[in-house]
């Protein structure tokens, strides 16, 4: 285990009670400090560290790192260095900003590298080559199955034996913080003769995570299930907006299109494998047997509590979901040496998503699909308004993180809102 993460250390710079970002998480992210230049940063508390301050000052010195490592738009080459040095870096930030560190120097130098929270605009951490999207939880699954085909038969024969996914599109991938226009398509309720067109009426989130690839295989070279966690950096808050009214119309029989392409959000700030490893917990029991490509013996889930609130247009919050990672059914190790196992080439930077993470209670679904089953069951909101999906000026905001021995690994906020 990585000495980082010892619950018994605290930072000397000042760090809130109950914050996501104690000195244990250190994450990893981009932030951009004018209209063409770009700094990696990591955060503690309140405050973003900046690493291009402390590598170009010597704070660094010993790890090996190549100039100008962090004076990028992207951290994908950062990450491809390989876990042994980007964990270093994760380490020697642990030893900087420690109380007892022995860099007693860098406290006359706060007003340098470290920036308040609310004066910084984070951007894309990483240049998304390709992004892919699994439906790995059984709930969920087995919710969409019983609405829309069979309750019998919710689960499709398939499901149980592989993790389903399909190849999504990277390009509208946005940070927290970007607005999402409501996609216009085509939809035909089952009623109707034809179909029409117009903005969709059935705007909906997917509270998802994601995990950012952090080692490259070769095209035609599958990753094993027992490396696959060596080749995921990270995770982040993932949501994969949806639009359910033009999904029904058009995914037979090729799967999710328009619904999906017009916009996911990303959480800024990327959690390592490594600060997430106290909250290791086994999954469910897979039954059936899976095939020998997807059995391990290890615990390959993680126990990471996750939040979905809808901030209304009068200021007023509501929370609609309460979840945990936990649920899946098939791991992000499956997701991985599935996505490899007939020789695909994943990339550094790559971004996996879950599938949206439902819970077995009617409160812990991912979904406005499943919390108002299809419309039927609408939600009342403080204002007095109701909803069945999404409306435009609502603010969807995830939230997640893990907690134990008194220290709490958060992943911050993954918000949008939603405009016309
Ligand atoms: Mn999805």
């Amino acid at each position: 285990m990585s000495r980082a993460n010892d619950p018994q250390i605290k930072s000397w710079i000042p760090t809130p009670e109950n914050t996501d970002f104690p000195i244990q998480n250190i994450p990893f992210g981009v932030m951009q400090v004018d209209e063409d230049m770009f700094a990696a940063v990591s955060r503690v508390g309140k405050y973003v560290i900046d690493l291009t301050y402390l590598q170009d000052n010597g704070y660094f010195v010993g790890l090996n790192l190549p100039s100008g490592i962090f004076h990028k738009s992207y951290l994908n080459d950062f990450i491809a260095l390989g876990k042994a040095q980007t964990q270093a870096v994760r380490e020697r930030i642990s030893d900087l900003l420690r109380e007892g560190s022995s860099y007693t120097d860098l406290k006359e130098k706060t007003a340098y590298f470290m920036l308040p929270v609310e004066e910084v605009k984070m951007s894309m951490p990483v240049r998304i080559g390709d992004y892919t999207d699994f439906y790995s939880s059984r709930e969920h699954a087995t919710n969409v199955g019983t609405m829309f085909r069979d309750p019998a038969n919710a689960l499709l024969p398939n499901w149980l034996h592989l993790p389903v996914g399909y190849h999504g599109r990277a390009s509208s991938i946005v940070i927290s913080g970007t607005d999402i226009r409501r996609p216009s398509g085509q939809t035909k309720p089952p009623t109707a003769e034809k179909p029409t067109f117009g903005p969709t009426k059935q705007m909906d989130f997917e509270l998802e995570m994601g995990f950012i690839v952090g080692k490259s295989n070769a095209l035609g070279t599958p990753v094993s299930i027992d490396e696959a966690e060596s080749h995921i950096f990270g995770m982040m808050l993932f949501n994969d907006w949806s639009a359910r009214d033009i999904q029904a119309w058009e995914y037979v029989p090729l799967g999710p299109f328009l619904a999906k392409n017009f916009a996911s959000t990303l959480s800024p700030w990327i959690v390592t494998m490594e600060a997430l490893e106290p909250f290791r917990v086994a999954g469910p029991q897979q039954d059936p047997e899976v095939l020998p490509y997807l059995q391990t013996e290890r615990a390959h889930n993680f126990d990471i509590q996750l939040q979905v609130d809808i901030l209304l247009p009068n200021g007023q919050t509501s929370t609609v979901c309460k979840s945990n990672f936990k649920y899946m059914y098939w791991s992000m190790a499956q997701q991985l040496a599935h996505h490899t196992i007939g020789g695909c080439n994943m990339k550094v930077g790559d971004v996996c998503a879950s599938g949206t993470i439902s819970g077995p209670t009617p409160d812990s679904y991912g979904s406005m699909l499943e919390l108002s089953w299809k419309g039927t069951k609408p939600l009342s909101m403080p204002d007095g308004t109701q909803r069945t999906f999404i409306e435009d000026g609502d603010t969807v905001i995830l939230r997640g993180y893990a907690e134990r021995d008194g220290v709490r690994i958060g992943f911050g906020e993954c918000l949008g809102k939603v405009v016309g």
